[in-house]
């Protein structure tokens, strides 16, 4: 294998653009850096040269790191800073203001306090009621969800905002120690869930995708929730879900705004 070298360093600078791609994009990107370094790919599989590209980059407390996507279950690579669990650091290079960061980190708050793992984008908007100063338009604050889904940092889907892997794997350690009675881990990988499936009963939640996986050609009544035993009320859009078997009534999961709310001051 060859040292650190020109593929290294394209590929790094596109992830510093992207912020996050999923392992298909990152595999194509690879074969380009190689192709325009004029390199010949060998033996290097992405893990092995995401490895290599992360022992360059620890010393200055980056890292390039593998995640999935909440819906889809699919890996996603996003370089990260392991600096520190504060949400502030986004202000390095992301061109945002205290005020706008200020926003995000309470849109951060109110998102994994739902129980559904998204919130509306005017639950956002409202946000600026709840600042002392009110010194933000909520003209200003939907500027700032566009500038925030182009950088990546959140989704929007039908007017429902959520955390991107990015946002995810950047803010973990955030979220488990600043959030910590709010965030729920998956009864099934045990990892950190926001959106995905949850228990009625007993307010236990999994992935979409574990869900697919686990309860993959059940009937509706032997979608049992791991914890509790309780039948599940399952989307029907699980990804992959064999929902021809499932009978009964399908009951989606209503986006609730923060029944859990809680300010984290
Ligand atoms: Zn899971
Ligand atoms: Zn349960």
């Amino acid at each position: 294998m060859t040292a650190y070298g020109d593929a290294q360093k394209y590929f790094l600078q596109a992830m510093m653009q992207k912020g996050s791609a999923t392992d298909h994009e990152c595999d194509s990107l690879l074969d380009e850096c190689f192709k325009v370094s004029e390199k010949n790919r060998d033996q290097w599989t992405l893990s092995s040269f995401i490895t290599s590209v992360n022992k360059q980059i620890q010393p200055f407390h980056l890292e390039i790191r593998k995640g999935n996507d909440e819906d889809s279950g699919q890996d996603v690579y996003a370089l990260i800073s392991v600096t520190d669990h504060d949400i502030n650091h986004l202000v390095i290079g992301g061109n945002f203001t205290k005020i706008e960061i200020e926003i995000f980190h309470r849109a951060v708050d109110l998102i994994v306090s739902s129980n559904t793992g998204m919130v509306s984008s005017t639950d956002i908007l409202n946000i600026t009621e709840e600042l002392p100063q009110k010194n933000i338009l909520k003209s200003e604050i939907e500027i700032l969800i566009t500038k925030l889904v182009k950088q990546n940092w959140i989704g929007e889907k039908d007017g429902m905002v959520y955390l991107t892997p990015r946002s995810i794997l950047e803010l973990e350690p955030y979220i488990k120690a600043e959030l910590k009675n709010e965030v729920l881990y998956c009864n099934i990988c045990k990892s950190m869930v926001l959106k995905g499936v949850n228990c009625k009963r007993c307010r236990s939640r999994i992935h979409l995708y574990c869900a697919s996986t686990y309860f993959r050609g059940r009937s509706m009544d032997e979608c049992k929730c791991p914890v509790c035993h309780d039948v599940m009320t399952l989307l029907p859009s699980l990804p992959n879900m064999d929902t021809s078997r499932v009978n009964g009534s399908m009951e989606g999961l209503t986006p609730t705004i923060n029944e859990r709310r809680k300010r984290r001051r």
